[in-house]
């Protein structure tokens, strides 16, 4: 009875004027009271907006080259304003008002405020998973509130100095609809954060329920490439159109759980390799072969330029029967390319699994020009 008495009283604010009600309703968040003490990155990522005048919405919207992945494997490349449209005629009303004209329900009118179910929170608009309720609290605003999305990548802030103050709108990454906003006043929680979202823009799926299409991550294949440093090999991989993620390691070797300083001797046999996942309905393997070898010198044995010994080697690691037919059917073909005239291409292809096992680099070597700078001299993607 509570909730109702409250919702009919902020719909007849939002009657009387739209625009004021607005700022009464974000009222209680809008000081940020809490909040010290929890300096986590996350805090940061979304906090920093407030004072970042550049990350205004509307402006620096410039659209990714290529496609666009989260950690958790979902495609979040922005959807083209048609898209939107197409999706958007599934919407009511209230739900318009809200996702597409940065809207704000009522306090305690959502049909999510108080939902204690477990199970998924995904974009009304798009189906890309927002939240979970492991990561929902009870703020007491009557909004939905959680300390933490999914995944950093699928809900972004921007700066809002709308309605005479500072905030930071919180959006879906891959359809921009608008969601709520974020404040550092939940001490509380894990992160300090509360993301104040309204019911409107969300779906709720339960778990054992069937997700949409839409909200599951991709179908993912992974290759692995040894051609020689992984610093740079990594770092153009990273970037190939397609590719989700790449992570430099060992591979090949006897040695088990390898160290750098064990590979840089040069006996444990192990190749610096690069493990690649991507999505193959924006790449393929055959693609991606054609770029492992524009990015090394395949007739080198051993070595690649100044870099000498096994671990530098040129060497495919194939998963299941079609890799490893495209690899050397690849490899037969480039042997008459004219690049490698009177050469012998020196690749080794082998068969991943068993007991050839990719490892992990050590965290330093991970994403090694992205944190140190620096570049390898390799075509770009
Ligand atoms: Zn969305």
């Amino acid at each position: 009875m509570k909730a109702i008495t409250i919702c009919l009283l902020a719909a007849a604010v939002l009657f009387v004027g739209a625009t004021v009600a607005h700022a009464v309703i974000f009222g209680p968040g809008g000081g940020g009271s809490g909040g010290s003490g929890t300096s986590t990155s996350m805090r940061d990522l979304y906090m920093k907006t407030q004072s970042d005048a550049t990350k205004v919405k509307g402006e620096n919207d410039t659209a990714p080259a290529g496609p666009v992945y989260s950690k958790t494997a979902h495609d979040i490349t922005p959807l083209s304003k048609e898209r939107i449209e197409e999706l958007a005629k599934k919407l009511t009303p209230e739900e318009r008002r809200v996702i597409l004209a940065s809207g704000t329900e009522p306090a305690f009118c959502g049909n999510l405020v108080d939902n204690k179910k477990q199970g998924t929170y995904i974009c009304r608009l798009c189906s890309l998973p927002l939240f979970e309720s492991k990561g929902k609290f009870d703020s007491g605003t009557g909004w939905p509130s959680f300390f933490a999305p999914v995944d950093q990548a699928h809900v972004v802030g921007l700066r809002d100095a709308s309605h005479g103050m500072v905030r930071v709108e919180i959006l879906c990454a891959r359809c921009k609809g608008h969601l709520g906003h974020v404040f550092d006043d939940a001490p509380k929680t894990p992160t300090g954060l509360r993301f104040c979202v309204n019911s409107a823009s969300l779906e709720f799926v339960e778990d054992g329920q069937k997700m949409p299409e839409a909200a599951m991550p991709v179908a993912t294949e992974t290759a692995y490439f040894a051609a020689g440093c992984f610093w740079g090999v990594e770092d153009r991989l990273q970037r190939f159109p397609g590719v989700i993620d790449a992570v430099s390691g060992y591979m090949g070797g006897k040695t088990k759980e390898p160290t750098y300083e064990q590979i840089c001797r040069g006996d444990t046999d192990h190749a610096e390799t690069v493990k690649v996942v991507f999505d193959p309905k924006r790449t393929n393997y055959d693609q991606l072969l054609g770029f492992f070898f524009r990015l090394h010198d395949p007739t080198q044995l051993n070595r690649q330029g100044p870099d000498v010994g096994t671990q530098y080697r040129s060497h495919i690691f194939t998963v299941g029967e079609a890799q490893k037919a495209a690899a050397e059917k690849f490899i037969s073909e480039q042997q008459s390319n004219p690049r490698f005239k009177g050469k012998k291409v020196a690749t080794r292809v082998s068969p991943a699994g068993g007991d050839v096992k990719f490892y992990a680099a050590e965290e330093y070597h991970q994403d090694y020009h992205v944190k140190n700078g620096g570049h390898c001299a390799m075509p770009e993607p």
